[in-house]
């Protein structure tokens, strides 16, 4: 096989992403959440505006996103010349690993972070360096200590995923002042939006030279399906995923779902407030059964078992219940599940079947 067809060095080491399942063999009303999806679904001008491309679908889309990039910058007080569209977050930083990470270089991520940061470093063929966090937070003197002269990109997600867990402004801020010269600092924030007032990153994007935010209208938005991400980054970086993008990458449906759904920012305030209320009722309700939780700032919480079997055994009777959640072992996390926020119904239900396991129901 020496001289067969090879893909590029890293590529055969990425274990395939699983998502989160959406059925269960022989149950009815399934209750999806596993993949922190907003219950109340995008907001009535983002569905309207698909209804409206499609009159168009035979012309290409805008290649300059110049529409979507000027309703992100109104709307969140952003400079549109430094805003990037992708087909995704999860594009944005992709293209941020290829174009700035390779063979030789490191990709350093926390012990609970984002699975697809590792597929990413694989891809480029860079090596990815896992740091250990503090009780499920991430811990900036630990990334500071793994970085060396390799280091290329930081990537950490604030909110972070699957632990709902953030780090404040100040940390951030030492994060980025105490990185090597030649390392790009990437702030996911597929979360921020769930958090009232939070910046997610913006003013260090103005303030500094290192460091990119990334942003999605996958989660509160409600668009997962539609596939769309923005980041914001200084110039030279914006200019270089500019060279590397497809010039189509984003569809016209996309682009105009994204541009009403950013626009209608009582829709995302309605979700934003909704979220935090009945995050805080299953949080609260969970904890009273025996299951604890940190406190979440994103749309879902990470429960916490007596061990990894009765996270299983609680898992398995919440899918003969209709209800799946995520387990989070790959994540490091085998005595947890992550359970995404629904609307009140779905906490509800979630909560009394968690009741029915613990054998405390009433
Ligand atoms: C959901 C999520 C994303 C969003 O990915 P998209 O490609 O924008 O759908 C990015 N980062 C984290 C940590 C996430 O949980």
């Amino acid at each position: 096989m020496a001289d067969g067809i090879q893909p590029q060095p890293g590529i055969m080491e990425i274990a395939l992403y699983q998502g989160g399942a959406s059925h269960l063999d022989g149950v009815s009303n399934v209750l999806k959440l596993s993949s922190n999806e907003n219950p109340l679904g995008p907001s009535d001008a983002a569905k309207e505006a698909v209804r409206r491309a499609t009159h168009d679908l035979h012309r290409y889309p805008a290649t300059d996103h110049a529409r979507l990039r000027a309703a992100i910058a109104e709307v969140w007080g952003v400079d549109a010349d430094r805003v990037f569209c992708g087909v995704g977050s999860g594009e944005v930083l992709k293209l941020l690993s290829d174009a700035y990470a390779g063979p030789g270089n490191e990709v350093v991520f926390t012990e609970h972070g984002f699975a697809m940061y590792p597929i990413y470093a694989h891809a480029c063929g860079a090596t990815p360096v896992v740091v250990p966090e503090r009780e499920r937070v991430v811990d900036v003197d630990a990334i500071l200590a793994a970085c060396t002269d390799n280091t290329r990109l930081v990537f950490i997600a604030n909110p972070a995923n699957p632990t709902g867990t953030m780090i404040g402004a100040g940390e951030v801020a030492r994060l980025a002042d105490g990185l090597p010269p030649q390392a790009l600092l990437v702030l996911d924030g597929a979360y921020a939006e769930f958090v009232d007032g939070f910046d997610a990153g913006k003013s260090l994007v103005e303030s500094r030279e290192n460091v990119m935010m990334t942003r999605t209208f996958s989660k509160i938005y409600g668009l997962g399906g539609m596939r769309v991400g923005w980041g914001y980054g200084p110039q030279p970086v914006i200019d270089v995923l500019n060279r590397i993008r497809g010039p189509f990458n984003l569809s016209a449906p996309a682009l105009a779902a994204a541009e009403a759904a950013v626009r209608d920012t009582e829709h995302t305030e309605k979700c934003r407030i909704d979220n935090a209320r009945w995050r805080e009722w299953m949080a609260t309700a969970l904890a009273e059964l025996g299951v604890p939780s940190d406190t979440s700032t994103a749309n879902f919480i990470l429960a916490r078992f007596a061990d990894a079997e009765e996270a299983n055994a609680c898992d398995d009777h919440l899918r003969k219940a209709g209800i799946i959640v995520r387990r989070v072992a790959g994540y490091g996390l085998p005595h947890c599940l992550r359970i995404t926020v629904g609307d009140e119904s779905a906490c509800r239900r979630v909560v009394h079947a968690v009741a029915q396991f613990k054998g405390a129901a009433g």
